[in-house]
C-alpha cells in the first residue's frame, strides 16, 4: 500500500471533534450531510473519477472509497456522495462515503479469463448495439446476445446500424423485424453530413445509453460525433500494437452536450448470459407472457411440453404470434451459447 493511501485510510478513521459535545458517540459513521453526489465517469486502479454537478459549473472530482465501502464495487453509472476535498482543484482527492440505490445493473459473466460475474456499468437505461451492416459483417448470434443481456438488465435495446452508404440495410432488418428493437440506420460518410445521427440524439436525450459493437462497427466515429469532446481513437485496430487506440478496457461515461450519458465499452466485445435470468426475457415479450399460465412448473419456452405452442396456434398471439415466438426462442437459445461467434 503507499504511503499516500495510507495516509487518507487513517484520516477517514480519525475521531472527529464533536462540536456540541451532548451528542452521544455513536458506532454509526457520521451520516455525511455535506456530501455532493457525483456520478461515477470512470474507474481506474482505486481512482473514481466523478462528475459533480453542485454549483454553477459540472468539475470532475476524483475520489477513492472510504474505508466503510472497502468491499462495495463502485462501478462507472454509480451515483455516490462525496465527502472531503469535491472542488475537483488539482492533486486534491475526495472520498466515496455512500453509494446511491442503482436503478439498473449491466452484468458481464464469465469469459475464459474472467470467471467472476461483474457489475459493469450501473444505472444505465439502454443498450445501444453498434454493428456495421458491412466491413464487418453483422453477427446475428453476438446481436441477440447482446439483446438478451439488455433484456436481462431491464434496459431498452436499441440498434445502431452503421455503413449504410456501403449496404442495404434490407436484409438485414428483415430478421431483426419480428423482434421489434427499435432501429436507426448510420452512416458517417454521406456527403451531405452524417445520416442518422439526429435520430440516434433523440433516442439518447436525457437517459444513460451503454455503447456495445465489436471493432471495426463504427462505435468511435459515433461516440465522436455524439460527444464532440470524447476524442475517442478511432481507425483499424491494430491487433499486433493495439496502437492507435485507447488503451483502457473499461467502461467509460461521457456527457452529452444537451442532456444524458453515453457509456462507451471499449473492452466489452459480448456478454456472457449464464447468470441470466429467463422469467425476465419473456416479460419482453407481453404478447406471449399470458400464455405462458398453462406451461408446466419450470418450463424453458423451448420445449416440447411449453404451452406457448398451443396459445401461438390458436391466434391468441395475434397474427406475428408465430414469428414472435421463434423470436423469443431464438433469444433464449442465445444463452445457451457460451461461445463468442
Ligand atoms: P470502432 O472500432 O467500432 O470504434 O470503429 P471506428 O469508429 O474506428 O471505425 C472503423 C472504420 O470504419 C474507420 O475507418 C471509419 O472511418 C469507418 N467508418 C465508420 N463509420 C462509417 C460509415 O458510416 N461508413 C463507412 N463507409 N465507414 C465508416
Ligand atoms: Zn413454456
Amino acid at each position: 500500500m503507499s504511503p499516500g493511501r495510507r495516509r487518507y485510510d487513517e484520516e477517514d478513521v480519525r475521531v472527529r471533534p464533536n462540536p456540541r459535545g451532548s451528542r452521544p458517540r455513536s458506532k454509526e459513521r457520521p451520516r455525511h450531510e455535506d456530501a455532493v453526489l457525483g456520478r461515477v465517469t470512470a474507474v481506474d486502479r482505486g481512482r473514481y473519477t466523478t462528475l459533480v454537478r453542485a454549483g454553477d459549473q459540472p468539475r470532475t472530482v476524483l475520489a477513492m472509497k472510504a474505508r466503510e465501502l472497502a468491499r462495495k464495487g463502485v462501478v462507472v453509472g454509480d451515483q455516490v456522495a462525496l465527502v472531503g476535498d469535491t472542488s475537483g482543484a488539482v492533486d486534491t482527492l475526495a472520498r466515496i462515503v455512500r453509494i446511491e440505490e442503482r436503478e439498473s445493473v449491466l452484468r458481464r459473466t464469465a469469459d475464459d479469463t474472467d470467471p467472476v460475474e461483474r457489475v459493469i456499468v450501473a444505472n444505465a437505461d439502454q443498450l445501444v448495439v453498434v454493428t456495421a451492416l458491412i466491413n464487418p459483417q453483422p453477427r446475428p448470434r453476438l446481436i441477440d446476445r447482446c439483446l438478451v443481456a439488455a433484456y436481462d438488465a431491464g434496459l431498452d435495446p436499441l440498434l445502431v446500424l452503421t455503413k449504410s452508404d456501403l449496404a442495404d440495410p434490407e436484409d438485414f432488418l428483415r430478421d431483426y423485424t419480428p423482434l421489434e428493437v427499435p432501429y436507426v440506420v448510420t452512416s458517417s460518410k454521406t456527403p451531405g453530413g452524417f445520416t442518422g445521427l439526429d435520430q440516434v440524439r433523440a433516442r439518447l436525450h436525457d437517459r444513460v445509453s451503454v455503447f456495445v459493437g465489436h471493432s471495426g462497427v463504427g462505435k468511435s466515429t459515433l461516440v465522436n460525433a455524439l460527444v464532440p469532446s470524447a476524442d475517442r481513437a478511432t481507425g483499424q485496430v491494430n491487433d499486433v500494437t493495439g496502437r492507435g487506440r485507447h488503451t483502457s478496457t473499461s467502461a467509460v461515461a461521457l456527457a452529452l452536450p444537451d442532456g444524458g450519458w453515453v457509456v462507451d465499452t471499449p473492452g466489452i466485445r459480448s456478454f456472457g448470459l449464464a447468470h441470466v435470468d429467463l422469467a425476465r426475457i419473456i416479460t419482453h415479450f407481453p404478447d406471449l407472457e399470458p400464455g405462458t399460465a398453462d406451461c408446466p412448473r419450470g418450463c424453458t419456452h423451448d420445449e416440447e411440453e411449453c404451452a406457448l405452442d398451443a396459445w401461438v396456434a390458436a391466434g391468441r398471439a395475434g397474427p406475428a404470434g408465430a414469428s414472435r415466438l421463434d423470436s423469443l426462442r431464438r433469444l433464449l437459445r442465445a444463452r445457451g451459447q457460451q461461445s463468442e461467434d
